[in-house]
């Protein structure tokens, strides 16, 4: 089987993402990592079968490098919630930029974007893995699928299924605990609500959710709009479907 000649790309993220390379020693003898910036020291962009990007596009220096990979790259995979939706730095696209840049005492050397964007936003992406972060299993699955030239599938069901089949009990049914595992993709196992905390969503929106019903319960807990609003405030605020709660496009019917 010949190896994959893979590149691992770092943008404006916390590194957790590219990191979980490292827990698929089991894959390495079938990867040629041609650039890893936390795995090898060499630096040169060559042509590549499978760019996987980490990160949000935040600067115009990381505008113009992603284009450069996409030209260099076979098929291209985002990894995690920065490189998906934005991240928790795309908070920052509900604000004016230039209000946080101007109470630093030399903001006009800050050079950022005035958004922290997905990748998809600035170059065509073939696949995305979501996550914050992603999941070692999801990963080696699609890597494998990539080998042996399969359709690789990444779970879009809601976290609910994944809590379920462990045969627990619903934690708002049950706790009335707020919990957006409805309406979020499953990937983690079902972490916190196992432990009886709601899931705040950090494999992002599932397929076609239903975010109008899930407000609606909220409400009907006596959950208050600032309390709402506060827990699709997360790493993936910017995904669609949770960008337009927070920009008061999705709304609950019940008072
Ligand atoms: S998605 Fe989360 S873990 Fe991955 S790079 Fe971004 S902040 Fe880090
Ligand atoms: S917040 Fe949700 S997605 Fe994140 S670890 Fe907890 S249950 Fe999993």
């Amino acid at each position: 089987m010949d190896k994959l000649r893979v590149g691992v790309f770092k943008f404006s993220s916390c590194d957790g993402c590219q990191a979980v390379f490292l827990d698929l020693p089991q894959l390495w003898d079938y990867l040629d990592f041609r650039y890893w910036l936390l795995g090898r020291s060499k630096r040169v962009l060559e042509p590549l079968d499978i760019a996987f990007v980490e990160g949000s596009v935040s600067t115009q220096e990381e505008a113009e490098f992603i284009r450069e990979i996409r030209e260099k790259t076979r098929v291209l995979v985002t990894i995690g919630a920065c490189a998906t939706s934005g991240g928790i730095q795309a908070l920052r696209n509900f604000k004016n930029m230039r209000e946080f840049t101007s109470l630093h005492p030399e903001g006009m050397f800050i050079r950022v974007l005035d958004k922290s964007t997905p990748v998809k936003e600035h170059v065509k992406v073939d696949y995305e893995i979501y996550g914050c972060p992603i999941n070692p299993q999801i990963l080696e699955g699609f890597i494998k699928a990539i080998l042996y030239n399969k359709k690789p599938v990444i779970p879009d069901y809601p976290l609910c299924m994944e809590y379920k089949l462990r045969g627990n009990v619903c934690v708002m049914d049950a706790y009335s605990i707020p919990c957006l595992g409805p309406i979020v993709k499953a990937g983690c196992g079902a972490l916190c609500p196992s432990v009886k905390r709601g899931c705040y969503g950090c494999f992002g929106p599932c397929k076609e959710p239903n975010v109008e019903s899930l407000i609606n319960w909220f409400k009907g807990i006596g959950l208050k709009e600032g309390d709402i609003i506060s827990l699709f405030e997360n790493e993936n605020a910017y995904a669609d479907e949770f960008r337009k709660v927070l920009e008061g496009k999705v709304e609950g019917s019940q008072d």
